[in-house]
């Protein structure tokens, strides 16, 4: 009988109603645990016909007063959360393992199993939780909160915490999810890197070692940096301090040479705000902020706030790249000849043994790629710009090039003669079996 374990339960000291209703927490639900308890301790009292004798918390010896400060913690929770932005929540516990002890101790002395109904960690984490949403307005999340708060228990007096109604700020860990923002971007120049791309002489530093000391890195002219500016530099300024975050990571969907544009269509990135206070600026004031700063250099395009999948999306969502490239020959090349080694291309599957260029520390193979569509205007006999869509890691440059006869076919190839890519711009980098910008990566409505 569920009277006599609560019979039991108090016989084994004073024990707060907290502690003696959560061995009986999975009945009953839309109870608290205090609520159960102080039933219990209510009923046993009439049964046997006793003064009715409440147990605060602070007399307690299986919590020893923490049931007693949930209000206390949550009071420190939302100050420590001031000024940051959040919609969803959770909190996390760590309880002292000699009330653990205790929680165990209070169902051995009763007789009951040493687990039964909630732990004291899940009772201390679901009421301070309460309490947070109720001050902020906000939700419990527990798969990915915008924030989450970690309490330590032993970080504080419990008797104190009652005394002052305060917990100090110390016993609360604070943590702030990463944001993110999607968007497309155009590089219309080329020599402009995706991410920051740091000095190989100086290692990033400005600086090397002279006859007087330390002078400005003869490499990079002191930047720190192989070029002077990249995508990632443009872009994450603007988002970091829109989001008023410490800092910004620049994921890219994959990323074309640094002699490459990259136009039209654009390529899909998310930007990621660490410890963002802000997590909803207004996409469409970021972008034109982002595009007046970058001069043309740089572009952005549908800007929206994303969730934390897309990250993964953007690095791993199987894509098609459309390219367009000036071709050079070393013989004279017959109209008739280029329309039909580029009708053979349409559609080919490619062999692409790895090509020269490519970093030697990556192991060498042949793989096998689809040239979905490809056409081109030969412009003088030496001279075409070739345009082409193709599956993704197709070796665009081998392909004109057959890179020594690595590649096969390959337009140079079919065309018996030397070709070679002089300028290669991606127009385009499209999901292949559906488009990367699906609703349920978005966290905003799509902009009309
Ligand atoms: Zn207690
Ligand atoms: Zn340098």
């Amino acid at each position: 009988m569920i009277i006599d374990d609560a019979r039991a339960l108090l016989a084994t000291g004073a024990v707060c109603d907290s502690c003696l209703g959560r061995p009986f927490a999975e009945r009953s639900f839309g109870l608290t645990n205090a609520e159960r308890g102080r039933a219990l301790r209510t009923t046993v009292a009439l049964a046997d016909d006793e003064d009715f004798e409440p147990t605060d918390p602070d007399t307690c010896w299986v919590c020893e007063g923490y049931c007693g400060t949930f209000d206390a913690i949550a009071e420190t929770v939302v100050d420590a959360l001031s000024g940051v932005e959040f919609e969803t929540y959770q909190v996390g516990t760590q309880v002292p393992p000699l009330v653990e002890e205790n929680e165990r101790l209070l169902r051995e002395d009763a007789g009951l199993e040493p687990d039964v109904g909630e732990s004291m960690k899940r009772e201390v984490n679901r009421e301070v939780g309460r309490r947070v949403g109720a001050k902020t307005g906000t939700d419990v999340d527990f798969d990915r909160p915008d924030v989450l708060a970690v309490i330590d228990l032993a970080g504080f007096d419990p008797l104190e915490a009652i005394e002052s109604g305060e917990v100090t700020s110390h016993a609360v860990d604070v943590q702030v999810n990463p944001a993110f923002v999607y968007g497309r971007y155009r590089k219309l120049e080329r020599d402009i890197p995706q991410t920051e791309w740091p000095c190989r002489e100086c290692g990033g530093s400005g600086v090397q070692l002279g006859d007087d000391g330390e002078e400005p890195c003869e490499h990079c002219g002191g930047s720190g940096y192989m070029y002077d500016t990249s995508v990632e530099q443009v872009v994450r300024p603007h988002v970091v301090c829109a989001m008023d975050g410490d800092e910004g990571t620049f994921h890219g969907a994959g990323r074309e040479d640094v002699d490459a544009r990259m136009l039209e269509g654009g390529r899909p990135f998310v930007l990621e705000v660490k410890r963002p206070k802000t997590r909803d600026p207004d996409p469409s004031e970021l972008e034109a902020e982002i595009n007046e700063a970058a001069e043309g250099a740089v572009e952005v395009d549908g800007l929206r706030l994303a969730t934390y999948e897309m990250v993964e999306r953007v690095k791993e969502h199987d894509a098609s790249k459309r390219y367009r490239a000036d071709v050079v020959f070393a013989d004279s090349v017959e109209a008739g000849d280029f329309e039909a080694a580029l009708a053979e291309l349409t559609g080919a599957t490619v062999e692409q043994y790895t090509p020269q260029r490519v970093d030697h520390r990556r192991a060498n193979l042949t793989r096998e790629r689809t040239v979905y569509e490809i056409g081109g205007e030969l412009l003088e006999p030496t001279r075409a710009e070739v345009r082409l869509h193709g599956a993704g890691g197709l070796y665009v440059k081998e392909l004109i090039s057959s890179d020594d006869g690595r590649t096969e076919p390959s337009l140079a190839g079919l065309l018996e003669t030397d070709a070679e890519v002089t300028a290669l711009d991606v127009t385009g980098v499209e999901g292949e079996d559906e488009p990367f910008e699906r609703e349920a990566y978005f966290r905003d409505e799509p902009r009309s």
